[in-house]
């Protein structure tokens, strides 16, 4: 489906497992993980370095590179290095991952020399996401995308939403 094409082909078991990280400045403590086999996920291989792609930034927690199919000059997805299936699964305890996220799109937009007043950010939103690993787009200039583009990364429709909405939505 076109629509979902950022999204293609991971196979992910559905067990749930509570994963405990100890002894690590990473501010993931205590994370309800899917077990999940990184090899079969895109974004896991390309952070486990099994897959081409340019790595623009990572941290203990994040990573940073282009979308495989840019919807303009700058496309860029800020994905968790942990294996969170979508925005939707984040909990109130995570929730400074979804402001970690937004901060983190903003800035490296701002690096690369992104125009972040004609920017468009978002996550899909289940079940629009079949890549289920936890990423923000963020694309600029917005205005350049096309008409496609434009309906795929809507902004805050109900396939695809704000970083503020997630935020929002675990400050409740
Ligand atoms: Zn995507
Ligand atoms: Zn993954």
């Amino acid at each position: 489906m076109e629509m979902l094409r950022c999204c293609d082909g991971p196979n992910i078991l559905k067990t749930n497992r509570k994963i405990a990280v100890i002894n690590t400045p990473s501010i993931i403590k205590i994370a309800t993980e899917m077990a999940v086999d990184r090899d079969k996920c895109m974004f896991c291989r390309i952070y486990d370095g099994k897959e081409r792609n340019d790595i623009y930034f990572q941290d203990e927690d994040f990573v940073v590179f282009e979308d495989h199919k840019p919807a303009a000059k700058h496309h860029l997805l800020i994905v968790t290095k942990e294996h969170i299936p979508n925005a939707k699964a984040l909990t109130k305890q995570q929730k400074n991952i979804a402001q970690r996220l937004m901060e983190l799109g903003r800035q490296m937009l701002l690096e690369r020399g992104g125009d972040i007043t004609d920017a468009r950010y978002g996550y899909h939103w289940p079940p629009f996401n079949s890549i289920n690993h936890l990423h923000l787009h963020a694309i600029s200039p917005a205005s350049t995308m096309t008409f496609l583009n434009k309906s795929i990364f809507k902004e805050s429709s109900w396939w695809f939403v704000s970083p503020e909405y997630v935020v929002d939505r675990l400050s409740e």
